[in-house]
């Protein structure tokens, strides 16, 4: 693997700790409080000799310790809409935008909608959600994820770029799309410096829209699958810088116990390792 961007960024030792962490994680998932409840989870799992371990910062979330994702999605669970497969560092988003009933929150991008769907279970489907999405077949999937998760959400297939700035929103998370380098799993994996500049671009240009669209006291979370400065640390302070939205402090869950990267106040770079996948979040307040 090409690890120069990695040594540029935090020098040789947590680079090496960063590739270390590219490992085969235990599967991961969160039981859709929508339609089912962790006890119920609990007992169905049993039955059917699923092993699993709690989450200490999340009762949503479960590590299963003798299942492969194939293995669930052959479940009645998953095809009845009672579990959705996701890492648990892509549960966090959700969490620190702790959208709340009635709300209007806007997920800029986000097929296939996990996070979408987490945050409907979070509020009890009662927050007014919008997901945009401008990829037609991904778009095909969030909405079949909506359905299956019983997720009320007003699905847009449309560049967030494009949103007309009528639209104002309380909540607004901005899961961007990026080069994935928290995420890595192939060896010989090679990260082209261009490619992390495009997405950079593209992720600034998301940042100012979403924050466009935001009410003023409004909260936007920020967040990546890569754990490069260049496209999280580094474009939530220009534009921060450029717009006058605050980086406000992440309330993470008590008990919550990832590993850090070094990045600027207010924001966090998760480490890869073998519960988490490497993720960027930081937390913006409009005034
Ligand atoms: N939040 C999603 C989830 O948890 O399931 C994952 C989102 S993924 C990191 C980013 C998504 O943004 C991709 O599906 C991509 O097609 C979409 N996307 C990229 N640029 C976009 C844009 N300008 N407008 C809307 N969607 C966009």
């Amino acid at each position: 693997m090409d690890v120069s961007l990695f040594e540029e960024a935090y020098g040789g030792e947590l680079a090496t700790k960063i590739v270390r962490g590219f490992c085969r994680r235990p599967v991961t998932l969160r039981v859709n409080r929508i339609k089912s409840t962790a006890e119920s989870l609990m007992e169905e799992f049993r039955r059917v000799g699923i092993s699993f371990e709690r989450v200490p910062w999340y009762e949503d979330a479960f590590v299963l310790l003798n299942a492969t994702e194939e293995d669930i999605r052959e479940t009645a669970a998953y095809r009845e809409g009672r579990v959705y497969l996701q890492s648990l560092s892509s549960m966090l988003p959700p969490l620190l935008l702790n959208a709340k009933p009635n709300d209007d929150v806007l997920d800029m991008t986000a097929a296939p909608g996990g996070k979408t769907t987490e945050i409907c279970a979070l509020t009890g489907n009662a927050a007014l959600v919008t997901a945009c999405e401008r990829d037609s077949i991904r778009f095909e999937r969030m909405k079949f994820n909506f359905a299956r998760q019983g997720a009320r959400v007003n699905a847009m297939k449309t560049d967030a770029l494009a949103l007309d700035e009528m639209f104002s929103f309380d909540k607004i998370l901005l899961d961007a799309p990026c080069s994935g380098s928290g995420t890595l799993q192939n060896p010989n994996a090679r990260l082209e410096r261009s490619f992390v500049g495009k997405c950079a671009i593209r992720q600034e240009k998301l940042l100012k829209k979403g924050l466009k669209l935001l009410k003023r006291g409004g909260i936007l979370v920020y967040s990546t699958c890569s754990v490069l400065p260049a496209e999280n640390g580094e474009v939530v302070l220009k534009v921060s810088k450029e717009t006058g939205a605050e980086l406000v402090p992440l309330d993470f869950p008590s008990n919550f116990d990832a590993r850090l990267l070094p990045s600027p106040e207010h924001t966090a770079c998760i480490l890869p390792d073998e519960k988490f996948e490497g993720f960027f979040l930081a937390k913006l307040q409009k005034f």
